[in-house]
């Protein structure tokens, strides 16, 4: 009989939605008229800009006609999206880039899977708690862990606690780490880190040979000007970092699919025999080998958010989620909440009050406000006491659920 590999019978069963999906269906069924809110889950809610859903529109006409029909296109995207983004969106920062070291693909949840196939199984990876849980759960997957303790975390992964002591930041590894997974913006916690705490880990990594994952998925929600949108803004940072974007809640592409990954030329490797290689090369042989490209359509509509039209109307929908955050920020500290993130990130982490469980957050903010938020100890043990409420909601349901929390959580 073929055998399975074992290291997903490792994994804990996926807990977290599915345990907030029937304690809502309960609450539901026992409150047929409650209208029951939810700020949970990370997913969009605005349509495409009206520019994007042109481009996406006119490419799929192109595929209607024997001139203008795309085929299969370069596995790694099509050189005019890829510089576009170059120009659009790395140029204003002062990061230059060369059209081989950008890979187009279909979403940043697979690249950051991905990318673990050209890294050596031995590596030690060092992963944020709490955190994104697709970089805990595909290195489980992939055999680098051992069987996780009662508290979730796997045996051989560095964890890196963010807490309210370091502002979310965490503080460098103490052991040697080959790999470090860094998410600014963050999920769940909605922290940005500066150029200076930036720096500290790019040199780090370059002092210590490790590269730097860095997961850039919300860089488009940043408002203080202050803030770096990639790492590549920090010097250093091409010869250990590899950078992962994605066009789902920039643009609104979560159920389109778009992502890319940027891979420096100088970020390397050593082989087992000890030379020098570059993941560059790597990369590029994998994407040839296991992909075929993002459709047409899809990089067509992706390239349309950086014309001069789907750049302001994209940046008026972040702005709609950006002013829901702020509704929902101000609302809980009128509450007398303590929370953090929501200024250059869609996501609010908030101290639950009186030092409640996660959970029983959820049931009360649940049962007293019927709204639905995600309790952030399914994000990692660190997230225990604080509780993640999402502002791409619609503005009339982010209003309405405010002024409950307000009315009966004060
Ligand atoms: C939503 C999200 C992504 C994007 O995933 P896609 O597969 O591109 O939709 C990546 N990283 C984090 C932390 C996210 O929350």
């Amino acid at each position: 009989m073929a055998k399975i590999n074992d290291n997903y019978l490792k994994l804990k069963a996926g807990y977290l939605f599915p345990e907030i999906g029937r304690r809502v269906r309960e609450f539901a069924a026992a409150n047929p008229e409650a209208k029951v809110i939810r700020l949970g889950i990370g997913d969009v809610t605005r349509p495409l800009a009206p520019a994007v859903l042109k481009a996406f529109h006119d490419a799929v006409d192109d595929l209607a006609t024997t001139q203008n029909f795309a085929g299969y296109g370069p596995e790694q995207g099509y050189d005019w999206l890829i510089n576009a983004i170059i120009d659009k969106s790395y140029k204003p920062l002062g990061v230059e880039l060369k059209t081989e070291e950008m890979f187009i693909s279909d979403g940043s949840k697979c690249d950051c899977a991905n990318i673990l196939d050209i890294f050596a199984l031995d590596n030690v990876v060092a992963i944020g708690d709490p955190v994104y849980p697709v970089y805990n759960d595909t290195n489980v997957m992939i055999g680098r862990t051992g069987e996780a303790d009662e508290k979730g975390y796997y045996k051989g992964v560095v964890y890196l606690p963010c807490t309210e002591e370091n502002n979310f930041i965490p503080a460098l590894p103490k052991e040697k780490v080959d790999i470090i997974y860094l998410c600014f913006p963050n999920n769940p916690t909605g922290t940005v880190a500066s150029k200076a705490e930036l720096k500290k880990w790019v040199d780090y990594a370059n002092a210590n040979d490790c590269v730097i994952f860095f997961d850039a998925a919300y860089e488009a929600f940043i408002t203080n000007p202050e803030i770096p949108h990639s790492i590549y803004e920090i010097e250093g940072a091409k010869k250990c970092a590899i950078e992962f974007r994605s066009f789902s809640k920039t643009a609104g592409f979560t159920g389109v699919r778009c992502g890319l990954v940027v891979v420096p030329e100088e970020v390397m490797g050593t082989t087992s025999t000890g030379e020098k290689y570059s993941f560059n090369k790597l990369w590029l042989r994998r994407t040839t080998t296991k992909f075929n490209g993002a459709s047409y359509p899809v990089q067509r509509a992706a390239a349309a958010v950086y014309s001069d039209e789907g750049w302001a109307q994209t940046k008026e929908i972040i702005d709609y989620y950006m002013e829901n955050a702020r509704i929902i920020r101000e609302g809980l500290k009128e509450a007398g909440i303590t929370c953090y993130g929501g200024v250059d990130a869609p996501y609010i982490w908030l101290k639950t009050p009186g030092g409640m469980s996660s959970w029983d957050f959820f049931d009360k903010l649940l049962k007293e406000c019927n709204v639905v938020g995600t309790p952030g100890s399914g994000f990692g043990p660190s997230g225990e006491g604080f509780f993640r409420l999402s502002a791409f909601g619609h503005r009339e349901n982010v209003i309405e659920a405010v002024e409950r929390i307000k009315k009966n959580l004060k």
